[in-house]
């Protein structure tokens, strides 16, 4: 499968996914706009609470190509993060320790990040400044060459946080989502990190997995869908992970036009706006994250990111870093913002509500 962008796809332009999003109703009238959404809380504008994590998007190179990836990653796409850019990231993490606002956990996601050449020397450098590193990692790239064949004991020497898309404890849902053998090599790589001791009690060697619905719906309780994952994987392959993060596909890039194509667009939204959570909106995870793209622009989070709304408020890119004024900006939303707010709530840690 190529992506939109290989595919010349309208929905690569996110100034045509913003119309969609805000397009009139076919029955007429619009959906509520988030910001006044927002405001009948008392949450317009939307501010950060205090800078906490970096999620560095090091690239939309990927070994797979998903059906609802919101990056529209794949092995087609040629964009990486240099290493200057990298270099102007730890930069800007000094700049923070010495302004007394250090930001403790860098979360590193692509595409595949492990598939940028500079990677393990970036991942080196955060650890050495005593960085929690998290890295969203997609399972099937540890087995896609030897040379990936080590990520485990990589990961565990620099204590890494791995955060993995798991579908489904069935073949059948997860390849139906992330393509033909997916499942099979995701399950070799569970175990090839269990054995270096991610996910094994006191081992402090953290494995989460990603649950993500595979249609138009939004997810079930993360407590019960954690506690089925858990049994179903420890009984069928003997795998063990620490958490199970539940997550709502937002209405973007690949998603958007399943939900187009597929004519659930309009009923999906209304689920969304229909259960816009107060206490969700309130952890947001744009209020303590910022978002560096592979080339250095900021963004309030990885969906913004790919929707090109840059951050507002403060300078735009990493070389700029100034976290006082990042602190002060207001954040910048849109339609797609109820999927943060719907039910549960979402964000990459999972659930927020
Ligand atoms: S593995 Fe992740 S980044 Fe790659 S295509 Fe799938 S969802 Fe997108
Ligand atoms: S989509 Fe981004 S900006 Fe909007 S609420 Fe979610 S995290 Fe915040």
């Amino acid at each position: 499968m190529k992506s939109l962008k290989r595919q010349e796809h309208k929905f690569s332009d996110s100034f045509i996914q913003l119309e969609v999003l805000q397009a009139a109703r076919p029955g007429g009238g619009k959906f509520e706009r988030f910001e006044d959404k927002l405001d009948t809380i008392g949450l317009f504008p939307l501010r950060p609470t205090q800078l906490e994590i970096f999620q560095v998007n090091v690239g939309k190179m990927c070994n797979q190509t998903c059906k609802h990836c919101h990056v529209d990653a794949g092995p087609d796409r040629k964009e990486i993060m240099t290493r200057e850019t990298m270099q102007q990231c730890l930069e800007a993490l000094d700049k923070a320790d010495v302004a007394g606002f250090p930001v403790k956990t860098i979360d590193l996601t692509g595409g595949a990040p492990e598939m940028n050449p500079h990677f393990r020397w970036f991942v080196q450098e955060l650890h050495k400044r005593g960085k929690h590193v998290i890295v969203r990692c997609n399972l099937t790239i540890i087995l896609a060459n030897p040379k990936y064949h080590d990520l485990p004991q990589f990961f565990k020497a620099h204590g890494v946080e791995v955060v993995s898309s798991l579908p489904h404890f069935s073949a059948r849902r997860t390849d139906a989502q992330r393509g033909d053998g997916v499942f099979e090599k995701s399950i070799k790589a569970l175990q090839m990190l269990n054995a270096a001791g991610y996910g094994q009690e006191g081992s402090g060697l953290q494995l989460h997995l990603v649950y993500n619905p595979a249609g138009a719906f939004l997810p079930g309780a993360q407590v019960s869908l954690e506690k089925e994952f858990k049994q179903q994987l420890k009984r069928q392959f003997n795998i063990d992970f620490n958490s199970l993060f539940v997550i709502t596909n937002l209405p973007i890039s690949r998603f958007l036009d399943y939900l187009v194509q597929s004519g659930n667009y309009e009923g999906y939204m209304e689920k969304l706006v229909n259960s816009f959570n107060p206490a969700a909106a309130a952890n947001v995870m744009c209020r303590n994250t910022i978002s560096v793209g592979w080339d250095g622009q900021l963004y309030d989070c990885d969906f913004n990111q790919m929707l090109d709304l840059t951050v507002v408020g403060a300078p735009r890119h990493i070389k700029d870093f100034d976290v006082a004024q990042l602190n002060q900006r207001d954040i910048v939303l849109n339609q797609h913002c109820y999927g943060c707010t719907a039910g549960a709530g979402s964000s990459c840690g999972g659930q927020t509500a």
